[in-house]
């Protein structure tokens, strides 16, 4: 198993926990979904900046693979109720 050469200073570690608590703040707002990006970053859910299709994402990707129908089927699967059927009472005669 490897070693650490030598021991983190505290200087380090607080240096890199330093960096926990921050948040990106005013997130800007996707156009073409509305989720929320990062201002003047392509949006990761559609892959859109300002209008123009700029990445693939991988929802694209499993549609190229033809893996979204059965993505679709499986998350339709996980949101439907569950019907149970009634339990089958033993009948000792
Ligand atoms: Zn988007």
């Amino acid at each position: 198993m490897p070693v650490p050469k030598r021991k983190n200073s505290k200087s380090r570690s607080d240096k890199r926990h330093a960096n926990k608590g921050l948040k990106v703040k005013n997130p800007s707002v996707c156009q073409t979904c509305n989720s929320p990006i990062a201002s003047h970053k392509a949006c990761a859910e559609c892959g859109y900046y300002k209008g123009v299709k700029v990445l693939r994402t991988k929802t694209d990707r499993m549609h190229d693979r033809g893996q979204i129908k059965k993505a679709q089927e499986d998350a339709k699967k996980a949101t439907a109720p569950v019907v149970e059927a009634p339990a089958k009472e033993d009948k000792k005669d």
